[in-house]
């Protein structure tokens, strides 16, 4: 039987796993990336990190038959070479330095891209041909997948649903433009609309949860006075999954995919974000009597990563052998 690395390459951490055909990590391992160094000593650690994993699983380099790795940024996939902006990765030739230390098949995608393959495969959306995988975190990043395959577009510059465009001249986005959606469907935008909601409210629960301190309030702090019934945090949450339905509706009218996966911190909010978001989609859809997209919650957390890179390399090995 053969298994597959999978590197799942971050701001503060690199971790790496070995996968089974079926999506299961046998081992793991991780270590600090300290994205402030050169890229090669980076990349000397990554590699590091697979022989490590491979041993602790017990195994050999000829038992794996490939290596993935999921990526803060965007990967060419033809070259190798890649785009980490939070790395301050410009054209870092990513596949070749890897294989000074590891010659076997590599593919390199988006993390958000490679998370949503993850869940097509050993998660939520297993049992769906198609399937949107939205991450609500700092920013929002998406995974689409496609009969089996994930698709992050013909220049591999697709499946940026963070920054398509909500609001004209709304709120300016880190990409330099402005009204991108994820400033209305982040983590990050549930706390700059609670701050501005505080102003209001400044007896919300959300200000006694945060000792009195708007710059200590976190996503976290709106949903829990939200579900004690808060009326800000309420108010706040409720125009947050308000976005959200939005998003959704644009996904069905554009994609129309079997399930929409909603994973990252804000999804922690389980059941409680779910509802609000199901029961606010039907007002936005334009067939309001056909079935839609099922709504579900990422099943896989933090490991989708790992064992979504381990599977888009796994996808380039069988490729290969065609
Ligand atoms: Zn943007």
């Amino acid at each position: 039987m053969m298994y597959y690395v999978g590197i799942d390459l971050g701001g503060t951490n690199i971790k790496a796993g070995v996968v089974d055909g079926q999506g299961k990590i046998l081992s793991e391992t991780f270590c600090k990336t300290q994205a402030q160094r050169p890229y090669p000593d980076i990349v000397r650690d990554m590699a590091a990190c697979v022989t490590q994993v491979i041993k602790n699983a017990k195994l050999t380099i000829k038992d794996i038959a490939s290596v993935g790795i999921g990526i803060p940024g965007y990967a060419d996939q033809k070259t190798g070479v890649v785009f980490c902006t939070n790395l301050d990765w410009h054209n870092v030739p990513l596949r070749d330095e890897l294989m000074k230390y590891i010659d076997l098949p590599m593919a390199i995608d988006n993390d958000a891209t490679v998370a949503g393959y993850a869940e097509s495969i050993a998660g939520v959306s297993k049992d769906a041909s198609s399937s949107v995988f939205l991450t609500l975190g700092t920013g929002v990043g998406s995974g689409i997948v496609i009969n089996g395959r994930p698709w992050s577009g013909f220049h591999g510059i697709g499946s940026e649903v963070g920054h398509m465009t909500l609001a004209l001249d709304g709120v300016s986005c880190t990409c330099g433009n402005n009204g991108c959606l994820e400033r209305y469907t982040s983590a990050t935008a549930i706390i700059r609309m609670a701050r501005q909601a505080c102003m209001t409210y400044a007896d919300s629960a959300m200000m006694l949860r945060a000792e009195g301190d708007p710059n200590r309030i976190n996503a976290k702090t709106v949903i829990d006075a939200a579900k004690a019934g808060d009326r800000a945090a309420t108010e706040v949450f409720d125009e947050y999954c308000k976005y959200l339905a939005i998003i959704i509706n644009n996904i069905i009218a554009f994609l129309d995919p079997e399930m929409i996966v909603l994973g990252g911190g804000v999804s922690h909010a389980g059941e409680f974000l779910l509802e609000k978001v199901r029961n606010k989609i039907p007002r936005y859809l334009l067939y309001k009597n056909m079935p839609y997209s099922e709504i579900r919650l990422a099943s896989l957390g933090n490991e989708a990563g790992t064992i979504g890179a381990a599977m888009i390399g796994k996808l380039a090995a069988e490729d290969r052998r065609k």
